[in-house]
């Protein structure tokens, strides 16, 4: 599978450089518990899980009383603490008299807090409030939140600059993302801002390279940028903070103690994303879709990186636009990507140039920039992920070995159902092999289009249930049907299957789908999508790093984690 444009890739990637230097940038869990003794278990967990500082969250406490509850968050502390005691006003819970909590942070450093937080809004009264009495070693914090919209490049910039000028030791700034593109400004404010000498006059400027500092650009005072994208759009900014150089990403103890939307677990942004080994020369891949959440591809691609020792890291990119993706997104360090679902048929369109059979599919289920020019190159890995699982799935039932020089498909009637990218990829496929397809869709017209392509007959979904006319045939869903959480739902009833000696399913979650359960009952050799799921991430791995996929230790990450 690797090609001449992956092969450029691999020096690259820094092959052979497995124990990279860990980066600089903190990883801080907030603390939102209600009682003083459940932030201090948390305390304890943040820090025996590698986290190296703590927000806690003052607003959030119930009966929260300053000089007692603070000695003892304080005391024997095992990380440095980040103290935040957030007004209603910028999205926290504190609603009584500012200057009792102006106090209350100061008894905070008084008392030996690592860091203080205070809002830009109020920024200049707590600098007089607090004028002389900021003890050496403790850091302010001067942060923006904006829970609405990130703005323009030119406004981030002269956020960065108001907080510099009141005399931040650390910017934050923290927007709401209504679109993935919103982090691309994000960084750009970072790159471009965190090295520039501060002036009240001064703004950030963008340069033609967006997410590289300009050459001119004056490096006098380093002032550390907190800049987050919030959201689930927004996550990208929490995991490629250290490429570049965010002083800090917050992230959660466990999923559902969010301080803000879009924040990781602590757990996996160590053991999935690797961040400790991410800086500035780290590439970055991806899986484009919408959803992506639940997509397991980051786990597995991350390991197989980590074992070849590539300087790579793989993240997911909720996209709603995939072209305005891909314009935004063009610099060198974005070196490719998956697509799922809704994005692989666009994604033709989207790229410079596409490789035959996923040209003659019509679909791209990866993308890879080509090192030499930067051009988008489009791959199809489902099709040969998917059917030859199901090759060899006939081959272990029929016992014709794997070495059998014509395909077992050849001549048989095989039935897909969908016609969407992946059942375009499994109808070109086996029409390849030699296989009479018949496409079933539940939108008609795009069946009777597939099938016109690829020289096939059509069917509605209805009309699957009565269409048995052989015994021995093969069947494909490539719809999301049954996939969790719907686990009940299947495309075809179980009277039907009995028709089919072999089934295939793409959907891999849960591994036994309800077509496959009934399939088995019936009698017929089953395919799980797992298989097909291992086969077209180890093209995509091949195609990203020109290495051979390690095909053992992918197929026990998935294991272990489907
Ligand atoms: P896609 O391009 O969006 O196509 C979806 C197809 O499913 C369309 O034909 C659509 O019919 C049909 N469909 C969707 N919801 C349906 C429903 N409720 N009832 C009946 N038909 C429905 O998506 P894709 O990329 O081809 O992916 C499809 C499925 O395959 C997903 O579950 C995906 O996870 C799985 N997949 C698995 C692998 C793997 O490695 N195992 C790889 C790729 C995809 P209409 O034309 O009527 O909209």
């Amino acid at each position: 599978m690797a090609s001449s444009s992956s092969l450029s890739l691999a020096s690259d990637l820094q092959l052979g450089v497995g124990g990279m230097a860990s980066n600089p940038t903190l990883l801080c869990v907030p603390l939102v518990s209600k009682s003083v003794e459940q932030m201090v278990v948390e305390m304890r967990q943040a820090k025996a899980n590698g986290a190296d500082l703590v927000e806690i969250r003052l607003d959030h406490l119930a009966n929260f009383q300053p000089r007692t509850d603070l000695e003892i968050l304080l005391k024997d502390r095992p990380l440095p603490a980040l103290m935040t005691y957030r007004p209603k006003w910028e999205g926290g819970q504190y609603e009584g008299d500012e200057n009792k909590r102006f106090d209350t942070l100061l008894l905070a450093m008084e008392l030996g807090a690592e860091y203080i937080d205070v809002e830009l809004k109020v920024a200049h009264e707590f600098m007089s409030f607090i004028s002389g009495k900021k003890p050496e070693n403790c850091k302010l914090i001067v942060s923006t939140h904006n829970y609405q919209s990130t703005p323009s490049l030119e406004e981030l910039g002269d956020l960065v600059v108001r907080i510099q000028a009141v005399g931040a030791d650390i910017v934050k700034i923290a927007m709401m993302g209504t679109d993935i593109t919103d982090v691309a400004r994000m960084f750009q404010t970072l790159v471009h801002c965190q090295d520039m000498q501060v002036h009240a006059t001064t703004s950030c400027r963008p340069s033609t390279d967006v997410f590289r500092l300009e050459g001119d650009a004056p490096v006098i005072n380093k002032v550390p940028i907190i800049g987050l994208v919030m959201s689930e759009r927004g996550v990208i900014s929490r995991l490629l903070c250290p490429k570049f150089g965010g002083y800090l990403t917050f992230c959660t103890l466990d999923a559902g103690k969010e301080s803000a939307p879009g924040q990781p677990t602590l757990k996996d942004l160590m053991n999935v994303y690797n961040i400790r080994q991410i800086g500035p020369d780290t590439k970055v891949f991806g899986i484009i879709g919408k959803p992506v959440g639940h997509s397991k591809s980051p786990i597995l691609h991350n390991e197989a990186f980590r074992s070849v020792g590539v300087n790579a890291v793989y993240v997911p990119f909720l996209v709603d636009d995939l072209e305005n993706f891909l314009n935004v997104y063009s610099s060198p360090d974005f070196a490719g990507f998956s697509c799922t679902i809704p994005h692989k048929e666009t994604a033709v369109k989207c790229c410079d140039e596409v490789d035959p059979i996923a040209k003659a599919i019509g679909a791209v289920n990866t993308i890879i920039r080509r090192p030499s020019d930067g051009k988008l190159i489009g791959y199809n890995t489902d099709y040969i992920g998917a059917i030859s699982a199901i090759e060899d799935g006939i081959r272990g039932s029929n016992n014709s070995g794997p070495h059998a020089v014509s395909s077992p498909l050849a001549g048989r009637l095989f039935v897909v159902i969908g016609a969407g990218g992946a059942g375009k990829a499994l109808a070109y496929g086996a029409k390849e092999k030699g296989a009479r397809v018949v496409i079933a869709n539940r939108t008609y017209e795009r069946a009777r289009e597939l099938a016109n392509i690829i020289g096939g007959e059509a069917l509605t979904l209805a009309e699957l249930d009565s269409f048995h006319p052989e015994n021995g045939m093969i069947l494909a869903n490539t719809t999301a049907m049954g996939m969790h959480p719907k686990v009940d739902e299947t495309p075809i009833s179980q009277h039907a299957l009995s028709s089919y000696a072999v089934v295939f399913d793409a959907v891999y979650t849960p591994k036994v789908t309800r077509l496959l359960g009934e399939a088995e009952s019936a009698g017929a050799t089953v395919v799980s999508g797992l298989e097909m799921f291992i086969r077209q991430a180890m093209g995509q791995f091949e195609l990203f790093t020109g290495l051979p996929a390690p095909e053992k230790l992918m197929r026990e990450i998935v294991l272990r984690n489907v």
